[in-house]
Order: C-alpha cells, then sequence, then structure tokens
C-alpha cells in the first residue's frame, strides 16, 4: 500500500479533558486512514466492517500508532476489515450466551459470589475483536429507577460479594452517576468488593482525574481495576502516570490481554508487555484467548500455538509477570485454563 499525503493539522500533544477527548473520537475510517497516511486501498474493507461495528478511536490512542504502517498492532485492533463479514463456523453474535444469565435489565449473574454490571452501554474505543461488539446494549441500560432493581437484587442475594461495573465501558459514565452507583453498592452490608473493568485509562489516560479519585478512595469497598492492555506500545508515560495515581488512590491494579493474531501473538511481545505492565504497578493476569464472536476470526490464535506461545513465555518472565492462560466457556462458573 502507498502512503497518502499527511495532512498538515495532525495534532501530537493531547492535553485536553478526557470528556473533550471522549467526544471528539475518530469515528470515520477516511479519517482514520487520512490521519495515518494510509493509502485509500484500505478503504472499501474499513467502510464494510465499520457498516458492521462502527469506529471509535480517540486521537491520544491514534498518537501512539506508527504512521503509514497498516500492520501496526494498536491500529489492528481499531481498523475495521472487509475479513469482518465473513461468516465463520463457530462464530457467533453472543459467544458466551450472557443473555441467558441477564435476570435484571444491566446485570449479568453467571458465576458464584460476584454479579456484572453494565454500567455504560458504550465505549471511548471500539475494538473490532470485542465479544461484546453484538450485545444489545439498548435493552440493557438500566435508568435510575431500573438500577433500584439491580440493587435489591444484589441485597437480596447475601452469597455476592463484588460487584462488577461492566460495558460498555463503565467509565464512559459520569462522575456523578459512577459515585452514586459507589455509594449505592458500600450500602449493602455483604459487598466487599467493587471492580471494575476499563480500557479507558488505557486510550484516555485522563479520565483518571480528581473526581473519579474522589469516590474511589472514599469508598468503604474494596476496589479493584482490571485494565485491558494488549501491547507494550499501548503503555505510555500518561498512563504510567495515571496507574500511580490510581495506587495512591487504594485501587488494587490488574491486567488482561486478549491474544490476538497480528497485534500480540509472539512471546517477546508478551514479555515485554507482562514487564511494562509491572513497571507501572499492573499485574498481569489473564491472557484470554479470542471468544468466537461473528466478526473477529482473523484474529483467532488456535490453542495449539496459544500453548506454545504460552509455555515460551514462561521461559521469558518471573512466575509472577506470567499471566493465566484462560477462556470464557458458557455455562462454566470460572474462567476455564487452557
Ligand atoms: S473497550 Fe472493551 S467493551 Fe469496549 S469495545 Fe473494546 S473490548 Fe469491547
Amino acid at each position: 500500500m502507498q502512503r497518502a499525503n499527511r495532512p498538515a493539522d495532525i495534532p501530537v500533544a493531547v492535553e485536553r479533558s478526557w470528556q473533550a477527548q471522549l467526544r471528539d473520537v475518530i469515528r470515520d475510517p477516511r479519517e482514520l486512514l487520512a490521519r495515518l497516511e494510509l493509502d485509500a486501498g484500505w478503504l472499501p474493507g474499513a467502510q464494510a466492517g465499520h457498516a458492521l461495528f462502527e469506529v471509535r478511536v480517540p486521537e491520544a490512542y491514534l498518537a501512539r500508532m506508527r504512521p503509514g504502517d497498516p500492520c501496526d498492532p494498536l491500529l489492528r485492533q481499531v481498523l475495521p476489515l472487509d475479513a469482518e463479514r465473513d461468516a465463520v463456523a463457530g462464530f457467533v453474535s453472543d459467544p458466551l450466551e450472557e443473555a441467558e444469565h441477564t435476570p435484571r435489565r444491566g446485570l449479568i449473574h453467571k458465576y458464584a459470589r460476584r454479579v456484572l454490571l453494565i454500567a455504560s452501554p458504550s465505549c471511548a474505543i471500539n475494538c473490532r475483536y470485542c465479544f461484546r461488539r453484538h450485545f444489545p446494549y439498548a435493552e440493557n441500560s438500566p435508568s435510575r429507577g431500573q438500577w433500584q432493581e439491580t440493587l435489591d437484587y444484589l441485597r437480596d442475594d447475601p452469597t455476592i460479594n463484588e460487584a462488577i461495573l461492566s460495558g460498555g465501558d463503565p467509565l464512559v459514565s459520569s462522575d456523578q452517576r459512577l459515585a452514586w452507583l459507589c455509594e449505592r453498592l458500600a450500602e449493602i452490608p455483604h459487598l466487599t468488593r467493587l471492580r471494575i473493568h476499563t480500557r479507558l485509562p488505557v486510550v484516555i489516560p485522563e479520565r483518571i482525574d480528581k473526581a473519579l479519585l474522589g469516590w474511589l478512595a472514599a469508598t468503604r469497598l474494596q476496589t479493584v481495576m482490571v485494565l485491558h492492555i494488549n501491547h507494550p506500545r499501548e503503555i505510555d508515560a500518561a498512563l504510567v502516570a495515571a496507574c500511580v495515581r490510581l495506587k495512591a488512590a487504594g485501587v488494587t491494579l490488574l491486567n488482561q490481554s486478549v491474544l490476538l493474531r497480528g497485534v500480540n501473538d509472539d512471546a517477546a511481545t508478551l514479555a515485554e508487555l507482562s514487564e511494562a505492565l509491572f513497571a507501572a504497578g499492573v499485574l498481569p493476569y489473564y491472557l484470554h484467548v479470542l471468544d468466537p464472536v461473528a466478526g473477529a476470526a482473523h484474529f483467532d490464535v488456535p490453542d495449539d500455538e496459544a500453548l506454545t506461545l504460552h509455555a515460551a513465555l514462561r521461559e521469558r518472565v518471573a512466575g509472577f509477570l506470567l499471566p493465566r492462560l484462560v477462556r470464557e466457556v458458557p455455562g462454566e462458573t470460572s474462567k476455564t485454563p487452557l
């Protein structure tokens, strides 16, 4: 592919509020290609994929990509391809069968002792491999009144000790809304832990601001944040600074990655990722094989290759830097090791 002309107005530094950055994410495949100096030959495929699951790329994430490189591992995660239209046996719209486990609007209860709350119907970035790319958010976005039913469900089940905020990305929600939810959860005596799964600090590190740190530090609940980082180049100085702020607020930081063809499917990259995570104060926790979601089959790494990679990774890192290689199997009550 040939390089397109570089637009003169590519911004480099990003020092704006997270809300402004969120508002201005790139939503047009043509703009994404132009900003990265990529040939327009990629456009038909990008538009075909975009029609299935729209492009969303924050500027701060774009700034970490290499212009002119269609194989850039960060770009690969967000660039729609024609391959997303391929129907591949076994790749389905709800690979984890979550629709079977939603006893209340916006609530998924499939594991013992913990429930997952869909705290936001959208994300700052749309990752092409996302297992929720077909999730019916419109049917699972509770109003404040409906949250009350969800909270009642938690209050009525004393076996539940952990609430997990998911989405979409829960941190897309305002701090006012999140603080309200956190306070209500903290009022439930048997809840001890609040876990937040998010990619927002990775793609817009400014999200970790005073307001967010305020309610996180104030709650009586133990707080855990699971970041979703797949490649060492996603970790920049701004993200490291955000992690330092989170740790100072008492938040335990873990990471889970997805093993993705063309992104992180080699042991050297995964080892570099583990080292960079630990240097930022984050423990590598899970390395997931791809959930078989329709439109993402081109990211798949077969099990035997995943196991070989994991064994090679074990040779390269200290034991506490080795993420567990797992898959999520519908109907199982925990992640399944490979
Ligand atoms: S941030 Fe997470 S939930 Fe959102 S698109 Fe990416 S993988 Fe999916």
